[in-house]
């Protein structure tokens, strides 16, 4: 009868529903195949930035940083750190101790950088951050110590010695202006002059992938290679310097800053984009730019997420048909929301829960639908990131005439900690791309501080040898 009928007709629209829905994300499964070809174009792309010839117009930019070793023990003194450029700024006090019974001590505290100076003016921007520096060093009453400083610049810049970086260009959700193609060091000591309160030594820039890499290999001699995911998405190793055809010199290795995700900005990727990561490209702050970068990393995962939504409910299948002003909301699917819906220990009433919170009101079946959209898309990126590190490590093994690599790699980053399944895909999939190396992956304990301290250490020894 009637009612059977209507049952049928129920039961027809729900199959074609799931199978539009999977025909969606079908586009962001990809096959060992394409990895391995992910994997062989960022090669491609590694060889491109090294040499000269080429680099200028290399997407993946390969940056000597200046650090030439990892850290041996012998590093000692009290150091002053900024992080910029993570989840967090922050100002830390680091106290390192040579010697048989080797420490670092560490006191830090966070300070929020709000929307209007990360998107204003350089002056500004620099301005708030030595204010930040002025209030640390009051609250550790150390106004007149003029300590040396590493600061911990988590964006891409062209460095000439260790303390000289140029801000190639803004990442993540920073678009300060006046700060692009100039010295973001001496901006810092610029700021510090203008205050007129303290003064500090400027030693060293550095990146995060770079802090991470040497804080796990302070405790591991076998790290040589640094790996964010979080936030932004990038990788560091200990390059040969003879194959760094933009510096001179041929002997030994330099820790070279990939800027990894920048890759595909020349259109490498774009078979496997979709028109949903097309969708957040031109919403961000810089369009056509990191486009790797926002296939893989925490600021971009949940915008993926979002268009997804919204496409999947304007054509009817999910929260009614109706897009609430949330789902317009940019930003709304932070990395620990994501990794909430995730945990495989919510039962979907919690991930119904979750989604309220977050003001979007669901059935049963569209929080089976968003939790799959989720796990689809960090799958994803958990893979290319894979892809891109299986290049990484063949092309050390390959330095060094090896068919077989040991190799550790130094790990941070919000996302690859906080996720529930992000860091086991990535590992598998390295695993399985790179299978003649055995990578051994080390979480770094606050990276970016104790890092920047080390290499700020090594800075004032080569400086006192130099000076003799
Ligand atoms: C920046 C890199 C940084 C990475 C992780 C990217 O957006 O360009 O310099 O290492 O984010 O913080
Ligand atoms: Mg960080």
């Amino acid at each position: 009868g009637k009612g059977a009928a209507m049952v049928t007709a129920v039961a027809y629209r729900l199959t074609e529903q799931a199978r539009h829905i999977q025909q969606t994300l079908a586009e962001f499964r990809l096959s060992k195949n394409q990895l391995l070809e992910v994997k062989k174009r960022m090669k491609v792309e590694i060889e491109r930035g090294l040499k000269k010839d080429s680099h200028k117009d290399a997407t993946v930019k390969m940056l000597p940083t200046f650090v030439r070793s990892t850290p041996d023990g012998t590093e000692n003194g009290d150091f002053l750190a900024l992080d910029l450029g993570g989840t967090n700024f922050r100002v830390l006090l680091v106290k390192i101790r040579s010697g048989k019974r080797r420490s670092v001590e560490m006191h830090n505290k966070i300070y929020a950088i709000p929307i209007e100076v990360m998107q204003g003016t350089g002056e500004e921007l620099f301005d708030h951050i030595v204010h930040c520096i002025s209030d640390f060093l009051d609250y550790m009453g150390m106004k007149s110590a003029r300590l040396p400083l590493g600061f911990t610049f988590s964006f891409p810049c062209h460095q000439t010695s260790l303390d000289a970086g140029i801000l190639v260009t803004w990442t993540k959700g920073f678009k300060a202006t006046d700060c692009e193609g100039e010295d973001v060091v001496e901006l810092l000591r610029e700021a510090i002059k203008r205050k007129e309160e303290f003064e500090l030594d400027v030693v060293a820039i550095v990146n995060d992938t770079v802090g991470t890499m040497m804080t796990c290999a302070y405790e591991e001699p076998t790290c040589e290679v640094g790996l964010i995911a979080g936030t932004g998405s990038n990788a560091c190793y200990m390059e040969e310097m003879k194959n760094i055809e933009i510096v001179p010199g041929t002997e030994g290795r330099m820790c070279v800053n990939m800027e990894w995700g920048a890759f595909g900005d020349n259109g490498c990727l774009d078979d496997i984009r979709t028109t949903y990561d097309q969708a957040v490209d031109e919403n961000s702050l810089n369009e056509g730019k990191q486009r790797y970068e926002k296939m893989c990393s925490g600021m971009y995962l949940g915008e993926i997420v979002r268009q997804i939504l919204i496409d999947l409910t304007k054509r009817g299948f999910l929260f009614r048909g109706q897009i609430s002003e949330t789902l317009k909301t940019r930003g709304i699917f932070e990395t620990k929301f994501l990794s909430q819906i995730e945990s495989d220990r919510l039962a979907l009433l919690q991930v119904r829960a979750i989604l309220q919170q977050l003001g979007l009101d669901s059935t049963c079946d569209d929080s089976i639908i968003v939790k799959e959209v989720c796990g689809t898309v960090s799958r994803r990126a958990a893979q290319l990131c894979g892809a891109g590190m299986a290049a990484v490590v063949d092309k050390i093994r390959e330095n060094r005439g090896l068919d077989h690599l040991d190799v550790t790699v130094g790990v941070d980053g919000t996302l690859y900690k906080l996720h529930p399944h992000f860091s086991r895909i990535f590992q598998q999939t390295v695993k399985e791309l790179a299978p003649k190396c055995d990578v051994n992956f080390l979480l770094s304990e606050d990276g970016s501080g104790k890092g920047a301290a080390l290499i700020t250490a090594v800075g004032c020894r080569q400086r006192e040898l130099d000076a003799q």
